[in-house]
């Protein structure tokens, strides 16, 4: 039987282990403090900033909820982002994304300090990586990078296979696990043979943002699937392709008329000697190391 990876249970040791920091901050009259910036009315995005909101108060952070309106203007954004730079109590800025249509997102995550840049997006935060300096990281690829040391996963001299080369996941999980040492190879649309790569794949990545994507025979036998991908399924056709006869999922559809399902096909779990489940795998430990980053960039903006 494959190992599960418990996203759930490791978000949550790290979320202690932030309130813990945070409380010891207090200590030295610091309060860590975020501020989430939400543009219009998207329900999603809506979902996503408020449980972010939300675990600061639980973890003892200071946050803050900004919501300019849908009509907001690149220069208003700005100055925005200026005033929030500027602010002491305020050691991130989280700019929510999709931004409307009207405003310039690069200039914006551009225009964010590097210093407080708790998303890991400026470019001066992804060459720091690259570099392998303290810096900012993205932190769903950071997640990653927990569960699978936290899960004594070996990433040292494994070969990993990213399948995704998007700057939010791809690109930094494959060089986050090149400097963990493993043999890291790249996938994309263009790539020729999938399948032939990610059957070498010791440790596979899918982050292709496309439902059960990754089927059985495009893996190799005991191989560890970190799977990012997020997908809902609505469709009773599109269910019985991913999850035909399984009676929780069933339950699940019926109770909230959609059920999610990663980029690697859930029969592919199967053969794989560990992997993470979606939902309850990658995803929580997104908002986690947001929050562990909230806690770095307080600390290193003060040099401690
Ligand atoms: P993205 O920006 O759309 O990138 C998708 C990547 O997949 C691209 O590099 C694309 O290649 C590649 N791809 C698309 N079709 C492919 C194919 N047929 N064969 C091989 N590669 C293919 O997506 P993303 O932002 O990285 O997100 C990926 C997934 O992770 C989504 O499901 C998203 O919802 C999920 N996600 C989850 C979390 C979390 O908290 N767990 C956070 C972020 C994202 P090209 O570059 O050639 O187009």
């Amino acid at each position: 039987m494959p190992k599960i990876l418990d996203g759930t249970a490791i978000a949550a040791a790290i979320k202690q282990e932030v309130a813990q920091e945070v409380r010891a901050l207090a200590l030295q009259g610091i309060r860590p403090g975020l501020a989430a910036v939400l543009v219009g009315n998207v329900a999603a995005s809506e979902i996503y900033v408020r449980s972010k909101v939300q675990t600061c108060a639980d973890l003892g952070l200071f946050s803050e909820l900004i919501t300019p309106p849908e009509t907001v203007t690149t220069g208003e954004m700005l100055k925005l982002v200026a005033d929030l730079n500027a602010r002491d109590d305020i050691d991130g800025i989280l700019i929510q994304l999709p931004l409307p249509g009207q405003v310039d997102t690069k200039a914006l995550l551009d225009a964010v300090s590097p210093d407080k840049d708790v998303d890991g997006f400026h470019p001066v935060n992804a060459g720091r990586l690259q570099a392998g300096r303290p810096a900012l990281a993205p932190c769903t690829p950071a997640g990653v990078i927990e569960i699978l040391t936290r899960s004594n996963i070996p990433i040292s001299g494994a070969h990993a296979v990213v399948v995704g080369r998007s700057d939010i996941v791809g690109k930094p999980v494959a060089m986050m696990l090149l400097h963990h040492n493993a043999t890291v190879t790249i996938c994309h649309s263009k790539t020729r043979d999938l399948g032939a790569l990610t059957r070498e794949a010791d440790l596979l990545v899918a982050a292709i943002g496309r439902p059960g994507f990754i089927t059985p025979e495009m893996i190799k036998p005991g191989a560890t699937i970190i799977d990012v991908g997020i997908n809902r399924i609505t469709t009773g056709e599109d269910f019985e392709l991913y999850f035909a006869g399984n009676a929780k999922r069933a339950a699940a559809l019926a109770k909230r008329g959609s059920t999610l399902v990663g980029d690697v096909h859930p029969k592919a779990y199967e053969i794989a000697g560990a992997y993470t489940p979606v939902p309850g795998g990658v995803g929580p430990l997104t908002i986690a190391m947001l929050m562990a980053n909230t806690v770095r960039a307080a600390r290193m903006r003060r040099g401690l």
